[in-house]
């Protein structure tokens, strides 16, 4: 039996709402056995604007999906020196009894110009275009690569205006899970050090 795994990666500074129910929408519409949710170790694209770190934003996620069923944190990248490549990534997660399904955000996909190995990502994983209602309609770059698309809702919650909202002490209630604000407050993230 070929287990089918969806690879969502990201920097997750910090993990929300926007993601977990991206994974769950994209773990049933295309009838996959798990989704990943691969944090980005260093994330080489963002370098100087990643705010917590790898340890942290790690277990942020895993508390995010506890309980959401078929939906995993992936520490390999973490666990892993060295740049975030998502050749890299696919080679370390697949397998002969595995089928990879690398999950993307439009944006995401307007961005795979600039990757390292994008040429041997082809045969790596199928690609999973991740439409937002009111995105254009994207294709990755080039000829050869297996490509679906699935439409989630769009929630308009970013790791970047969750990172301006702790900042000036304003309220992150209803765009992240409770148990990831409780985690955000413990361990003093993203709020100015007084
Ligand atoms: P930042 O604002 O720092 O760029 P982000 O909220 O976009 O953070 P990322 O870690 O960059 O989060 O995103 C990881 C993946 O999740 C990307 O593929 C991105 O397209 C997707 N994503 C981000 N925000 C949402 C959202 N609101 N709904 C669905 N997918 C999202
Ligand atoms: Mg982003």
């Amino acid at each position: 039996m070929t287990e089918r795994i969806g690879v969502l990666g990201g920097t997750f500074d910090p993990v929300h709402h926007g993601h977990v129910a991206t994974a769950v929408d994209v773990r049933h519409a295309l009838g996959l056995d798990r989704v990943l949710l691969v944090v980005a170790g260093d994330p080489w694209q963002k370098r100087g604007r990643v705010v917590a770190s790898a340890e942290d934003r790690l277990a942020l996620v895993r508390c995010a999906v506890e309980g959401v069923d078929g939906v995993e944190a992936s520490a390999v990248e973490v666990e892993r020196t060295g740049p975030s490549v998502t050749a890299d990534t696919l080679e370390a997660l697949g397998g002969p009894d595995r089928e990879l399904f690398l999950v993307l955000g439009a944006d995401a996909v307007a961005n795979m110009g600039t990757w390292r190995r994008l040429e041997d990502t082809k045969a790596l994983a199928t690609v999973v275009v991740v439409e937002r209602a009111g995105d254009l309609d994207v294709d990755p770059p080039g000829a050869g690569w297996r490509a679906v698309h699935v439409r989630v809702p769009r929630l308009d919650v970013s790791s970047t205006d969750l990172r301006a909202r702790l900042a000036a002490g304003r309220p992150i209630d209803g765009l992240v899970p409770p148990g990831v604000i409780a985690m955000i407050r413990s361990r003093h993230l993203y709020t100015p050090t007084r």
